[in-house]
């Protein structure tokens, strides 16, 4: 089935035909005509299956013609997100009159404020700096037809509830509402109940799924050898551009300076930089100016970074839901990524919880030629083979789930 039966407006389907989209994907397939029925809908699929256009699209369709009055309204929980599906939206609408805007915090109001004096028809917004908008009465929220709460769950990790619910009070009842969210925990279901009408759920694949295409691998080790460890990956991966994730943003600064100090072109990104660091370190990053990006959880939700090769998790995530996330990175658009995890005593349980939650059990592998100490871990009999450990004795050959290059060593990226 193609774009063009699925209802959309002529302007918008030239739109998406300049971005280069051939075919709907199968929430685009699915949520579109439910949407344009005017029926609430919950999404719920994995990052990058084309959520964004699958509510982007009908919105715009619905909109039709500018007006002097913000009618749909978007709420993401980072800035990030937030500025990514502006982007997004001034795509599909390029052959539109349509204006989008986007409002996120870390930054002056003065632009922001402009921008809507100047009048818009979609605003993208994180829910602080929304709400400031409204109660210093630069827009009003009055006339909101449409209302997209994305990526809910991260609203509700990010403590953002109790706005979310001040923004959906400030919206008129009669209006479409549309929700995405990885995981519908309890408290989502309560908004589900009170915000949304008889709503439809669209779920793509199993909530808990990871792409096909991903090679998964955990690399158990000493704590004390963990940066050796990433260190030793990166030298052997063919990678073109690798996320490292780390658990804390104190972590995630001394990893990028770890490997800044062995040449590698880093940029990191968590929520104590300045937006302006924040913006600088993905445009780099997307741009292919750093090769690694060295990221706390903010960067696994939905953020569109192309292209990335692997990912590292330099800490087992506590939360299993993002390992799902993290990995979400690589594999996109059926391009095939590896996975690597680095695991240490303590994240046993951690590890076994991501397991169970993606219900795959993981390789435990070893990388040929590491200089490994002893951890309780190679006593669990998973790596199916005697490992090599420093001062002790010499087991056989590992092989080992990733792509390596002969002579080691790194490119950098195309
Ligand atoms: P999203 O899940 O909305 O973040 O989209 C992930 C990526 O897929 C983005 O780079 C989109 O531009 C791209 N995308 C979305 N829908 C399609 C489509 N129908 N065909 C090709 N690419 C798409």
């Amino acid at each position: 089935m193609s774009f063009s039966s699925l209802g959309l407006s002529d302007n918008i389907l030239k739109g998406i035909r300049a971005m280069g989209y051939e075919d709907p994907t199968p929430i685009q397939l699915r949520g579109i005509p439910l949407f344009l029925e005017g029926r609430d809908l919950i999404g719920s699929a994995q990052t990058g299956t084309g959520k964004t256009a699958a509510f982007g699209l009908p919105i715009l369709t619905k909109l039709g013609k500018p007006a002097d009055t913000p009618r749909a309204l978007i709420v993401e929980p980072t800035r990030e997100l937030a500025s990514q599906v502006e982007t997004a939206f001034r795509d599909f609408s390029r052959y539109s009159d349509l204006r989008t805007t986007v409002l996120y915090g870390g930054v002056k109001y003065g632009k922001q404020t402009d921008d809507l004096k100047r009048g818009t028809d979609i605003v993208v917004a994180t829910p602080g700096r929304l709400l400031d908008h409204v109660s210093q009465k630069n827009l009003t929220l009055k006339n909101i037809q449409y209302l997209v709460l994305d990526e809910a769950d991260r609203m509700l990790d990010m403590g953002f509830m109790p706005d979310v619910k001040k923004i959906i009070q400030k919206c008129p009842e009669k209006r479409h509402t549309s929700l995405f969210s990885a995981t519908i925990p309890p408290i989502i279901e309560t908004i589900i109940q009170w915000a949304m009408k008889d709503p439809q759920t669209v779920e793509i694949g199993m909530r808990r799924s990871v792409a096909d295409t991903i090679s998964h691998s955990v690399y158990p080790v000493a704590f004390d050898q963990k940066n050796d460890l990433v260190l030793a990956l990166l030298g052997k991966v063919d990678f073109d551009s690798v996320i490292v994730f780390c658990r804390t943003k104190v972590g995630a600064d001394k990893v990028g300076s770890l490997l800044k100090r062995q040449n590698h072109s880093v940029a990191i990104l968590h929520s104590n930089r300045t937006q302006a660091e924040r913006e600088r370190s993905l445009k780099g990053f997307r741009d292919g100016k750093f090769e690694v990006l060295v990221a706390t959880d903010i960067a696994s939700r939905g953020l569109d970074i192309a292209n990335v090769s692997h990912v590292v998790n330099y800490d087992v995530p506590q939360h299993p839901e993002d390992y799902v996330h993290r990995i979400g990175r690589t594999g996109r658009a059926a391009a095939t990524g590896d996975a690597f995890t680095i695991m240490v005593a303590e994240d046993r349980q951690h590890m076994e919880a991501v397991e169970r939650f993606i219900g795959k059990k993981i390789n435990r592998e070893k990388m040929d030629g590491f200089d490994y100490k002893y951890t309780s871990l190679f006593d669990d009999g998973k790596l199916g083979s005697t490992p090599r450990f420093r001062g002790g004795s010499i087991g056989r050959g590992y092989s080992f789930g990733m792509s390596t290059r002969k002579g080691g060593g790194r490119r950098r990226r195309r």
